[in-house]
């Protein structure tokens, strides 16, 4: 690819996030073709997802792991091109700060150790991409934040879905009032757990039940179709407690989200059945997004006029998960601010406690 037509595409893909997004500057595209250095660290289910998705990247590649296993990085650095020396245990984590191929540290850990690491990353003078959510508590987002300030680096969270094309399109579409005035969205996410004995039915790896895990792509659609932020949440718990999965966290949550606009989001999150949808509906139509939030096989359809379509989103320059990972290398690169930053985190972790408060109090409570 050439240096102006690699412009190009930055360029056009820059646009289409700030458009999107309404958070985001399109980002200015950096000066050479230069491939930031991300170092995995956890090389669990999702990290199978990531590490193949450096292969379509223009600004990122894989230059370092970190494992609990060394046997296990060993192999993974067969596969994916990683050196001897980008080969990290927890123990000797530390000593990534004197590696200079490494510019941002992947963390994709169970929540609980989100905290920790981002903090020792910062330390070491590294970059950090997070997993969602963020952390276990907002109080630790917080010290995320201001630990990555302090060392002036820069602090995204994985919201994939914000790169994603249908998405993306809903976004628009949502906030263009192509839909009329907005009234009411519906969100669901959630998913049969399995294992008992997972980390994600753990409190303290994973700070709560389903709201942590998958609820959070319900709150998260809730806020980016809107464009708002919610001042009102009401929301309802229903766990069984005999049930082994649920003797720590809970299963199920259904939640009302009220916006500044007059909208009304009601979302369901569980741990009990599978959901992965929304449906947005204004004055004049709606659009509905079933799956929503997958890795791939999205799919739109909108009802305006009085008929039904399909959707399909406009093609953009990159897919959600290449994007992502680009788009923390760009903002390195230019010194932006990331659209999904460490702050958009906390304002979902803010919420998430706020739900957690409503369900246990039976109360609406306010932001
Ligand atoms: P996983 O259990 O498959 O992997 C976790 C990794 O952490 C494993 O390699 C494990 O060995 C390692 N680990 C280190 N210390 C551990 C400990 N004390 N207990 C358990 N594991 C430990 O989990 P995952 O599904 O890959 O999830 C990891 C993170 O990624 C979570 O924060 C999750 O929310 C997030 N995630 C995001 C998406 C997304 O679409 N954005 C999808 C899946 C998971």
């Amino acid at each position: 690819m050439t240096l102006t037509s690699n412009r190009r595409t930055l360029l056009k893909f820059g646009a289409a996030a700030s458009t999107g997004l309404g958070a985001g500057a399109a980002l200015a595209s950096p000066q050479t073709e230069r491939k930031l250095g991300y170092a995995i660290m956890g090389l669990g289910m999702y990290a199978d997802i990531i590490l193949p998705r450096f292969a379509e990247c223009r600004h990122s590649r894989v230059t370092a792991l970190v494992s609990g296993s060394p046997e296990k990085a060993r192999r993974y650095a067969a596969q994916y091109g990683v050196p001897e020396t980008g080969l990290y245990t927890y123990d000797t984590f530390d000593t990534i700060r004197d590696n200079p191929d490494v510019d941002i540290v992947y963390v994709i850990l169970p929540n609980g150790m989100h905290h920790e690491w981002t903090l020792r990353a910062a330390a070491a003078g590294k970059h950090v991409m997070c997993e969602k959510p963020m952390a276990n508590t907002a109080a630790e987002a917080e010290a995320m934040i201001a630990a990555c300030r302090a060392a002036d680096r820069k602090l995204m969270i994985g919201y994939r879905s914000h790169f994603e094309p249908n998405n993306r399109e809903a976004i628009r579409m949502a906030r263009s009032g192509e839909l009329g005035k907005l009234s009411v969205i519906s969100a669901e996410t959630g998913f049969n757990i399995g294992d008992p004995k997972q980390w994600r039915l753990n409190r303290a790896l994973a700070g709560g039940g389903s709201m942590m895990d998958i609820g959070i792509y319900s709150l998260q659609a809730a806020r980016y179709l809107t464009g708002e932020e919610p001042v009102a949440v009401t929301a309802i718990e229903s766990t069984d407690r005999s049930d082994i999965r649920f003797k720590e966290v809970e299963d199920t949550i259904n939640f009302l989200l009220k916006f500044p606009s007059g909208v009304v989001a009601n979302c369901v999150s569980s741990y009990g059945s599978g959901h992965n949808r929304y449906r947005v509906v204004g004055k004049d139509g709606w659009l509905d997004a079933e799956p929503a939030t997958a890795y791939n096989g999205n799919r739109l359809r909108l009802r305006k006029g009085g008929q039904t379509v399909d959707h399909p989103a406009p093609a953009l320059a990159n897919n959600q998960f290449a994007g992502m990972l680009d788009h923390l290398s760009q903002c390195v690169m230019t010194n932006a601010e990331p659209i999904v930053s460490g702050e958009e985190g906390l304002r979902d972790m803010r919420i998430i406690e706020a739900i957690y408060t409503s369900a246990r109090e039976g109360r609406t409570v306010t932001l």
